[in-house]
């Protein structure tokens, strides 16, 4: 690597707002970023307490020679850029020169390294604003530990959230970058259990597996180069990777990852370019699971808009947003996938065009709904009462959609949001579980299900929540718990699938649910269960089961709306009907 160089303060006054260390995961992130930039081969990461008590990350790369380790620490000084054009090219994921000295600064650092043609490396240790240097034998590479972080600043500790949160956290930090660089063996252990180790064969899908879990493995399928050439003929965007099939779906985005010139950003037209490009394939509500590289020219793309650098932006977005549909639309449709109809390519429709969200908390659950905030225009003025009592004795009609129930009852005629009740069913009687009104059941033959590894700590903090639930579960191999009984109201529908992804929901704050900060974990566990449980939009209901459904919504007490606040459903009066018909 090139020597190590205090930026002149032209320079360093173009780049973005100093660093941020916020959290462990700031930590986790800039020292993993310096191991690639590095050129290492493998990195080693370890992660104890949340990463407040330990931070460790060690790799191979080419070290930092003797004389310049006490520069790396100094503000601005890096080895990376050394003229305002190099911001142009970049080819590191690092440029600032200030993670080292910024981290120096709110934590305990020991730095110990080697290059390969020094003989003896040197150890280099930050304690509390104090350092020493010593020499040290060990192989080529780095290794940094980071300890007792935050421990002088209590204000900024106080913002720190649980320890099991944000240890998911730093394991998420390194998970982009793994997709990003396949080519090099990450392992990562939290609190001494293996919770990530991707193969470093520089194949994609050996990173992406490790990633996701093995089950994404049989849906992942190869996303076809795109390429989309300039008026000059120069290459303007280019597109690989691999998505997952329709069928295979999350909850959240954990699964979409964009890598833009292989540095993992977070770009909401981008990921709205995935989601929309699977349309319809993806049932409403879930999210497709797509790792993408993009690949533009240097200097049409700029990383230095935002502090984190998570934050891109890209000269030629609707280029970039168009190459992604079309990539993506070429993977689906070769996969003998049927494949929704699609808008012009670009992007006139943009992220704005998001649907706004169908309810609105702020007007009150039981209050009035108007029809057009579905985006219905044809609703009109029309004002739909929300049903006033118990949902009790409704008759069923039909289903409309595959989503909404159709009932009668003495107040007029119902829609029901089939989803929105049954996850409003299943969450009351979980929680009667709780209290030791439900049964449990046994499985016939009990079910080994894997733990992705971000979800293991998880397991073992909602252990004691998890029983009282109705769960029985025990350990059984390095990522595999055995489930031998569940609650009984869950036993119809794929258990073990739906804890599996109720785990990792919860390990990955990926449930698209808000709670109160002291939220137990057994009523986190009961919401995210019910959600995963719930019939969905899109399913087909016999008439018993939406009998069975509408009686069990009139018992439940909370009747009015589901988990996530969205009204389970609606009234049309008698009078309202009259006056929309011109009766009355
Ligand atoms: P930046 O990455 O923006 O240059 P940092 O403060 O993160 O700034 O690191 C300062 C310098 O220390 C880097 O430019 C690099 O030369 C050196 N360095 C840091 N970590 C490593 C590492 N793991 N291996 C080799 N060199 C490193
Ligand atoms: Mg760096």
């Amino acid at each position: 690597m090139a020597r190590i160089q205090q930026l002149d303060p032209h320079l360093a006054a173009k780049i973005a707002a100093g660093e941020v260390i916020e959290r462990p995961a700031s930590v986790v992130k800039e020292l993993v970023e310096n191991a690639l930039d590095a050129g290492s081969r493998w990195i080693r990461v370890e992660v104890e307490g949340g990463g407040i008590d330990r931070i460790s990350v060690s790799d191979d790369g080419c070290g930092i020679g003797t004389a310049e380790v006490s520069l790396a620490f100094r503000r601005h000084a890096t080895s990376k850029i050394h003229v305002e054009d190099d911001l142009d090219h970049l080819h590191t994921l690092g440029f600032r020169g200030e993670a080292l000295p910024s981290i120096a600064a709110v934590a305990d650092v020991r730095l110990a390294t080697r290059t390969a043609d020094e003989r003896v490396g040197i150890e280099y240790v930050v304690e509390a604003g104090a350092i020493e240097e010593r020499p040290v034998a060990r192989q080529a590479g780095t290794s940094v530990v980071v300890e007792h972080l935050f421990a002088r600043f209590p204000a900024r500790r106080k913002f720190l959230r649980a320890r099991s949160v944000e240890s998911a956290a730093c394991l998420q930090a390194v998970v982009p970058l793994a997709l990003a660089f396949p080519e090099v063996q990450f392992a990562v252990r939290v609190d001494g259990r293996e919770a990530l180790r991707t193969p470093g064969d520089g194949r994609l899908r050996g990173a992406a597996v490790a990633v996701l879990g093995a089950e994404v493995d049989p849906y992942l399928v190869d996303v076809p180069e795109t390429v989309l050439d300039g008026e000059a003929e120069q290459v303007v965007v280019r597109v690989g990777g691999l998505c997952a099939t329709g069928s295979y779906h999350r909850s959240g985005r954990s699964g979409m990852h964009v890598i833009v010139n292989r540095r993992p950003v977070h770009n909401r037209a981008l990921l709205y370019a995935v989601a929309e490009a699977y349309g319809s394939l993806v049932p409403v509500g879930r999210q497709p699971v797509a790792v993408l590289n993009v690949e533009v020219p240097p200097d049409e793309v700029d990383f230095n808009v935002h502090p984190s650098k998570l934050e891109v932006k890209l000269l030629r977005e609707r280029a970039v947003f168009g190459a992604v549909q079309r990539a993506l639309r070429g993977a689906l449709a070769g996969g003998g996938w049927p494949v929704a109809t699609w808008g012009p390519a670009g992007s006139e429709a943009g992220p704005s065009a998001e649907q706004a969200p169908p309810w609105d908390p702020q007007r009150g659950d039981w209050g009035v709904v108007s029809a057009t905030r579905a985006g219905d225009a044809q609703g009109g003025r029309a004002e739909l009462l929300v049903g006033g009592e118990r949902l009790e004795g409704l008759r069923v009609l039909g289903q409309a959609g595959k989503t909404y129930l159709i009932a009668e009852g003495d107040a007029g005629v119902y829609l029901v949001d089939q989803h929105a009740a049954h996850e409003r069913v299943l969450l009351e009687e979980l929680r009667a579980s709780l209290t030791g009104r439900q049964e449990r059941q046994l499985l016939l033959e009990p079910a080994v299900i894997e733990v992705p590894p971000d979800a293991a700590g998880v397991v073992e903090t909602a252990a004691a929540d998890l029983a009282s639930l109705g769960f029985d579960i025990e350990p059984f191999g390095p990522r595999q718990v055995l489930l031998r009984a569940v609650p009984a109201v869950l036993a119809a529908r794929q258990p073990g699938r739906i804890l599996g992804e109720t785990l990792v929901a919860l390990a990955t704050g990926s449930h698209g649910l808000t709670w109160e900060a002291q939220a137990p974990w057994s009523e986190r566990l009961a919401l995210v269960l019910a959600c995963k449980t719930a019939v969905r939009s899109g399913d087909t209901l016999e008439r018993p089961e939406m009998e069975e459904l509408l009686r069990r919504l009139g018992e439940a007490t909370l009747c009015r709306t589901c988990a996530h606040g969205r009204p389970t459903a609606i009234l049309l009066s008698h009078a309202q009907l009259e006056r929309e018909f011109g009766r009355r």
